[in-house]
């Protein structure tokens, strides 16, 4: 493998010419304007797969952006097959005036490189080709077999990948899947996630008169929407951050005291966390450490919450409607339909009849999790080693992907979340990717698919 690692490194000035060139390509998913940029983005990497010895590429169009398939599978009979999933659509690059470089004009700074997509996800999943690229250079062939699909939608929530997903079950089907995407702790920091918090999102409106009324007038006889809404959102949680929802934790499976050691070994504690948040304290379930709260257990939130008058000044009325937004982070095995449905019951049931209620609940996912001792994250885990020479840590993450539920769910196979980013900039003006993980994410994937077929 170290042949394989040292020819990446004598084609480094290609790699990068060629990832400055996919970057060039505004492939904003979420933007119709962008559609032939999207299918110029899929062409190209449709392109490049076919060039490094890939088989079987095909771009295949689905009721929204292509999907962009590729494998190599002559690693021997009953050998090991690895699916690999990216992302080559990017978020929209507004607000374009916070970008000191363009963002479709990739920009090389302090070993940076300036761009909208860089880190998510395009300089991820091209350091996942290029190790492919580079192994089939040097030795002809892969450790294991591989497959390739590349979604055209994760930036708005890969609407048609579940559709795709289940119309190909038998060409995707694999032992494990693979994903370089997200964030690592820090430079000198690996971090290996097994698990993703499922979510489900909704809204409450609460009416009582059919139109505002004269707080003189009516004050005192009428009860007042907005009053009854805090009444309902006072009642989600009792005074420790439990959620009052009953039958909300039935289906909660709770960590084990190795899974709590293993994450009592991710390098985060209260000061790191008030500097991220800027909160003046922490709040949460008193027996869970602020990680644990943050990935491991389920929550519910108001996101929004609106009414009567906002203006300057006093209006003297009372509201005929009230609302709020709501949003639950869900972990295994609570299922999204099933917290939907009890999270409406016990809102209707704690309403006040004098104040008509109505829940309406948004599409959910479920929670993601992989055992943590897999034979993948193991081989993930020597790989970061050698790469970066550092310790991978395991550790779970609050926020959620629904595609890896939906692969998941359709292919029942473990997960290895391999990430190459860091957090300071995904989604945001001045998005970068540093040149020194473009080099030492494609040896950790060359590494990772020996140690794959070793396991
Ligand atoms: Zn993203």
């Amino acid at each position: 493998m170290e042949t394989a690692v040292s020819h990446a490194r004598t084609q480094y000035d290609q790699y990068l010419e060629q990832l400055l060139e996919l970057l060039r390509i505004p492939s904003v998913s979420a933007l119709p304007e962008h559609r032939s940029d999207i299918q110029r983005a899929a062409d190209w990497l449709a392109a490049d797969m076919r060039r490094i010895g890939l088989e079987h590429v095909q771009v295949i169009g689905t009721a929204g952006n292509p999907v962009v398939y590729g494998d190599w599978l002559h690693a021997g009979e009953g050998a090991y097959t690895a699916l690999l999933y990216g992302h080559y659509d990017v978020q929209p690059a507004d607000p374009l005036e916070k970008w000191e470089t363009p963002p479709f004009t990739p920009t090389i700074r302090d070993d940076k490189v300036y761009a909208r997509g860089a880190s998510d996800n395009k300089a991820q999943m091209f350091s996942q080709l290029k190790a492919l690229e580079s192994l089939l250079a040097v030795h002809g062939r892969l450790p294991v077999n591989v497959k390739v699909l590349l979604d055209g939608e994760e930036e708005t929530g890969s609407p048609n990948l579940p559709a795709f997903v289940a119309a190909y079950k038998e060409m995707l089907q694999a032992d494990s899947i693979l994903i370089s995407d997200g964030a690592m702790i820090s430079s000198d920091q690996p971090v290996i996630e097994y698990a993703l918090r499922g979510v489900i999102s909704g809204e409450i409106r609460v009416s009582g008169p059919g139109r505002d009324l004269h707080s003189g007038s009516y004050g005192g006889s009428v009860h007042n929407p907005l009053q009854a809404l805090a009444e309902i959102i006072s009642k989600l949680h009792d005074e420790f951050g439990w959620v009052k929802i009953p039958g909300f934790y039935d289906r909660v499976v709770s960590m084990t005291a190795a899974e709590r050691a293993l994450l009592r070994q991710v390098p985060y504690d209260e000061a790191q966390w008030l500097a991220e948040t800027g909160a003046p304290k922490p709040w949460g379930e008193p027996d869970y450490t602020l990680l644990e709260r943050m990935t491991a257990r389920p929550t519910c939130e108001i996101n929004g919450i609106w009414g009567g008058f906002q203006g300057t000044g006093d209006k003297t009325i009372i509201p005929a409607e009230a609302g709020a937004k709501i949003s639950m982070r869900l972990v295994a095995n609570q299922d999204a339909d099933e917290i939907a449905e009890l999270f409406t019951e016990y809102v209707t049931s704690i309403a006040p009849e004098t104040v008509r209620v109505q829940v309406t609940i948004h599409a959910g996912a479920n929670a993601a999790v992989t055992p943590f001792d897999s034979a993948e994250i193991a081989a993930a885990m020597r790989a970061y080693k050698v790469a970066w020479g550092a310790e991978a840590v395991r550790s779970r993450a609050g926020g959620s992907l629904p595609i890896v539920v939906t692969l998941q769910r359709e292919l029942g196979i473990p997960f290895v979340l391999m990430p190459f980013g860091l957090d300071d900039n995904r989604h945001s003006p001045n998005e970068h990717y540093h040149l020194s993980h473009f080099t030492r994410g494609i040896a950790t994937a060359i590494h990772y698919y020996h140690y794959l077929a070793e396991a």
